[in-house]
C-alpha cells in the first residue's frame, strides 16, 4: 500500500491512479494524511478488505509531504560509516538525535529556496511509526512502523555548525528543508525493508549511493533506543542518516545552486525532485 498526500487529502496510490480514503470508505476515515496513523490497524484492516474504485489521474506537483503534521520528528546524524569519517568525526556509541521543526516539511517534486550559498543535500530512507512506542526492544521494533518514505534533510551548513554549540536543528529547518514522499510504502511491498538502494542525483551526476543495510543503528535500534527515552507517536518521522558523499564532506565543498535539480531515490519507494531557486538571503551573524 502507497498512502499518499494529494492536494492536503489522504490518498491511496494504486496502479490504476490515485484513491480518495474519505470517498471510497464513505466517511469512515477523514482526509487527514496525519489522523490516519492513530487508526493504523483499522486502516490497514479496511484497506485490505475495500474493493477501491478505479483511481484517478493526477498531477505530482499536487502531492505534498507525506505525513505533514508529525508529532515529532526525529533525526539522526552520522549513521554510516564513511559519512562519519568524511564528517571528521568518531563513530558514535549513541545515536546522535536532532529534530528537523515541523514547518521545513514539503511535498516530493517542487523548489528548493535557498537562503544562503552553503546548502547542502543528504538523501535519506524515513521511518513512520505506525503504533505508540514506549520501552520497545529492538525485536518487537518493525511491529510499530507503518511505512517507509523518502526524506530529504536539506543542511544549511554555516548554521548548523555555527560554534560555540552547533545548531543542527535550525540549519536543517529552513523552509522546503525537508521534503518528504511521495508516498508511505508499506513493508509488505517491500522484498527487504532493511536493505533498500538508496542515491542522490545533482542535474544527473550521481553524488550519493549506498544501501540501508549500511546504517551504524538500525530501525529496530533506533526505536529501541528513542523509546526508551520517550513515547514514539503514530505518524511521526525519524530520519535515519545520511551515506557519504555529502558537498561539505568533499575538497573542495560543493554547495547547491540555483538551477540545480536533485533527484533522490530509494528502491521500491520513488523519487524526490527539487529545483533550486534563489530564496530569502539569509545571515549567520557569527559567520559574517
Ligand atoms: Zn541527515
Amino acid at each position: 500500500m502507497r498512502i499518499a498526500n494529494l492536494a492536503g487529502r489522504l490518498t491511496l496510490l494504486t496502479p490504476s491512479g490515485a484513491v480518495d480514503v474519505e470517498r471510497a470508505s464513505a466517511g469512515r476515515f477523514g482526509p487527514n494524511p496525519t489522523a490516519v496513523y492513530a487508526h493504523w490497524a483499522e486502516f490497514t484492516d479496511w484497506a485490505k478488505r475495500a474493493a477501491l474504485p478505479d483511481g484517478a489521474a493526477y498531477d505530482e506537483s499536487d502531492l505534498g509531504a507525506a505525513v505533514p503534521e508529525p508529532a515529532q520528528i526525529f533525526a539522526i546524524g552520522l549513521n554510516y560509516r564513511e559519512h562519519a569519517m568524511e564528517s571528521g568525526l568518531d563513530f558514535p556509541v549513541e545515536p546522535p538525535v536532532f529534530t528537523k521543526f515541523r514547518t521545513s516539511l514539503a511535498g516530493p517534486v517542487g523548489d528548493l529556496e535557498l537562503p544562503t550559498d552553503t546548502v547542502d543535500w543528504e538523501a535519506e530512507l524515513v521511518v513512520v511509526i505506525g503504533r505508540t512506542a514506549r520501552n520497545v526492544s529492538a525485536g518487537d521494533a518493525w511491529d510499530h512502523v507503518a511505512g517507509l518514505t523518502i526524506g530529504q534533510d536539506f543542511s544549511e551548513r554555516t548554521r548548523q555548525l555555527v560554534p560555540p554549540a552547533p545548531q543542527f536543528s535550525l540549519g536543517k529547518s529552513f523552509p522546503g528543508f525537508s521534503p518528504v514522499g511521495p508516498a508511505v510504502v508499506t513493508l509488505d511491498e517491500l522484498a527487504d525493508p532493511s536493505d533498500l538502494d538508496l542515491s542522490c542525483s545533482i542535474d544527473g551526476d550521481k553524488v550519493q549511493h549506498s544501501r540501508t543495510s549500511g546504517l551504524i543503528f538500525s530501525i529496530p535500534v533506533l526505536i529501541e533506543r528513542l523509546s526508551a527515552v520517550l513515547p514514539l507517536l503514530p505518524g511521526d518521522l525519524i530520519f535515519t542518516g545520511t551515506p557519504s558523499g555529502v558537498g561539505g564532506g568533499r575538497t573542495p565543498k560543493r554547495f547547491l545552486r540555483a538551477g540545480e535539480e536533485i533527484v533522490t531515490r530509494i528502491e521500491g519507494l520513488g523519487e524526490l525532485r527539487q529545483k533550486c531557486v534563489p530564496g530569502q538571503p539569509h545571515t549567520t551573524a557569527a559567520a559574517s
